[in-house]
């Protein structure tokens, strides 16, 4: 009885943290721009890849020298990673729960979805030009305790990345380069549950992102 006391007062107490700790995440967002920020125009270029060459393209909002050179050593992996045989494989090959799809995958078969990502066609910039489009913003969260490591909305190309996780040196450009790929599957419509259960990780934004970062670590030496 006593532990079950104990259990309840935590979870009465840790919820209004996590939501606190949700908000101020979101809200704690650089001035240059409102959150409903629907703008693509700074994002398109001459840049094309081709069907075999998906190309990453990046425009960065609070990115120091030293963030920056980071940030251009994870769109080498991504790079080499999502133009590879192997990372083509890990996506058609993928199974869950016995089966070869991926969880949330809006009807589409694993090959579906691979012909989809290897577009570039986000869902905000939905021309086929084999370009990932990135507009990367790094905020500081105001919640020290946040575990959020980047996240997007629904109606923006901006992806946001936490400074704390960024800047540590145990995040490694193989890490940037899962993070990126997850929330660039999310700009090209795939979502999963924002609390986290067994099924999350099977997600195609968990997934790929996992993919991408594993892979990473293999490809590039
Ligand atoms: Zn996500």
């Amino acid at each position: 009885m006593k532990i079950l006391t104990g259990l309840m007062t935590f979870a009465l107490l840790s919820y209004p943290a996590i939501t606190w700790g949700f908000t101020k995440d979101f809200l704690q967002l650089d001035k240059q721009s409102a959150t409903k920020d629907q703008q693509t125009k700074h994002l398109k270029s001459s840049l094309t890849g081709s069907p075999k060459q998906l190309k990453v393209k990046v425009f960065l909002r609070n990115f120091t020298e030293k963030d920056t050179k980071k940030l251009n050593q994870a769109v080498k992996v991504l790079n080499t990673v999502m133009n590879s045989e192997e990372f083509k494989k890990a996506v058609l090959s993928y199974t869950f729960k016995g089966e070869t799809r991926f969880h949330k995958n809006n009807g589409m078969s694993n090959e579906e979805i691979l012909n989809h990502l290897m577009t570039g066609a986000e869902d905000l910039m939905p021309e086929v030009d084999y370009v990932m489009n990135f507009d990367l913003t790094l905020y500081r969260s105001l919640n020290p305790w946040s575990k959020v490591k980047g996240y997007t909305l629904p109606d923006t190309m901006r992806i946001w990345m936490n400074k704390k996780y960024y800047r540590r040196s145990s995040w490694t450009k193989y890490d940037v380069a899962a993070n990126m790929a997850h929330e660039w599957v999310h700009k090209m419509g795939f979502g999963h549950a924002y609390e986290n259960n067994p099924d999350r990780p099977h997600s195609v934004p968990y997934a790929i992102g996992r993919i991408v970062g594993e892979l990473g670590k293999k490809l590039d030496f």
